[in-house]
């Protein structure tokens, strides 16, 4: 396949945007070569502007839980585009998808929108500051919370990609009030809580990570993590930004049966349009302006256009209830497949995968945090990468990246994808 196209319109992106892109994820640093210019997608399809077909596996990182263009969210943004696309007051509609996703979610009474994933989190971690009065809060390496300055700290996603996890910009009063823990190490966190003794205000968990690849949460240690958060007045935040409304219906608090006491939300809960939002039971969201304290908010939230995309989206999980089921096992299918040519071609790997979430990690042993994750072969990484492209199928340009599948996809697609990695795992 050729890329002809992309590259120019990346050499003339590189003039007027710093590195081509406006998230540095997609400027395929890690990996090498210029980035695909997309120019529409449909289903489970991206057409890029040499009009070359891929499969997608990213799916806009992850909120085309149903395949892109999805008729039910174009149909209701055509519709509400033409009454007006922003207000800055409010509207019936972001009530109705309030009620929606409060009656989707387990142990949420309250919800608020906001545009992104990053605005949710650092909203959450505000609110959980300004409600339990105290100023620390305990991260995990290797878990990515959007890009606001507490949480660039170790973070996962594009900042491990470019191993510059701590960024500069991020000031050392900013840093000291962020702990770093290691995923799925109980007694870390215990020993930081100790250490910290009534000041840490919340800790903040992707409760199966998916910015390290796929790292699912190893048994008893978000439960461990529930019960020292109860046992020392901290609350628990739950990122689930990528595992809301994918992994079940109610995200990962419904799947691991956990409960958090602030949920943030992005991607699926916005159909594909910039769309965040935060949850939590009434007394804590009540802490918010214009009711509490808590200042947050947004001239852009709740916007008319976000809200249907949101709504058509959420009633389409809502009402299909064998959604998660068939995700589940198109991706047990598609990880069987996988296990199949890697092991027939002899390739040192391991896969992660809860649900729909998946990633192949070119190494042996288990991925359980950011240290065994950064372990994976990058050089066998980007060969898989860019074999991958050339057979037409797009995953992330990472290898810290998730791949999230989609409903669109179909067996002869999931098929189509398991050939081409035997082809691919052939020359790596
Ligand atoms: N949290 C998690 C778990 C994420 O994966 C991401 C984005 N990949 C974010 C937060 C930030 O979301 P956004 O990019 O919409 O700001």
């Amino acid at each position: 396949m050729l890329y002809q196209r992309s590259s120019q319109l990346f050499a003339e992106a590189e003039k007027v945007i710093p590195g081509g892109v406006n998230s540095p994820v997609r400027a395929f640093k890690s990996v090498g070569g210029t980035p695909i210019f997309v120019k529409q997608a449909k289903g489970a399809y991206l057409y890029d502007e040499d009009g070359n077909r891929l499969i997608d596996y990213i799916n806009s990182w992850g909120p085309m839980i149903l395949g892109h263009a999805y008729e039910p969210v174009v149909q209701a943004v055509t519709e509400k585009a033409k009454l007006g696309t922003s207000f800055g007051m409010p509207t019936e509609l972001e009530t109705q998808i309030a009620a929606l996703a409060v009656s989707m979610v387990p142990n949420i009474d309250k919800i608020r929108f906001v545009n992104s994933g990053t605005e949710a989190c650092m909203s959450a971690v505000r609110l959980a500051r300004g409600f339990t009065k105290r100023d620390k809060i305990i991260k995990f390496a290797g878990c990515y919370h959007g890009h606001s300055d507490s949480f660039l700290i170790q973070a996962g996603s594009g900042a491990m990609t470019f191993g510059t996890p701590n960024s500069p910009g991020v000031t050392a009063g900013t840093a000291k009030d962020t702990l770093l823990a290691k995923y799925n190490d109980l007694e870390n966190v215990r020993s930081l809580i100790e250490a910290n003794s009534n000041e840490i205000a919340a800790i903040i968990v992707e409760p199966v990570a998916g910015n390290m690849g796929c790292v699912p949460p190893s048994k008893g240690f978000l439960e461990g993590v529930r019960q020292l958060c109860s046992e020392n007045g901290i609350l628990l935040i739950f990122d689930e930004v990528m595992t809301g409304f994918r992994l079940a219906r109610g995200g990962a608090q419904e799947l691991l049966n956990i409960n958090a006491d602030i949920v943030c939300f992005g991607k699926v809960i916005g159909g594909g349009l910039p769309v965040g939002a935060f949850a939590a039971r009434e007394e804590i969201m009540n802490y918010l302006a214009p009711l509490g304290p808590v200042y947050q908010a947004g001239t852009l939230s709740g916007n008319p256009l976000a809200m249907a995309a949101g709504k058509a989206m959420l009633e389409s999980l809502n009402n299909d209830t064998a959604i998660f089921q068939r995700l589940e096992e198109k991706t047990a299918y598609l990880e069987v497949g996988i296990h199949k040519v890697l092991q027939a071609n002899n390739v040192v790997y391991t896969i992660n995968r809860v649900g729909s979430m998946i990633s192949v990690h070119f190494d042996a042993s288990p991925v359980v945090d950011f240290q065994t994750a950064a372990k994976g072969d990058n050089d066998t990484f980007k060969k898989f990468f860019h074999g991958l492209l050339q057979e037409g199928v797009y995953i992330a340009p990472s290898a810290y990246e998730t791949w999230f599948i989609t409903d669109a996809l179909s067996y002869e697609d999931l098929d189509f994808t398991i050939n081409a990695i035997d082809k691919v795992s052939k020359t790596l």
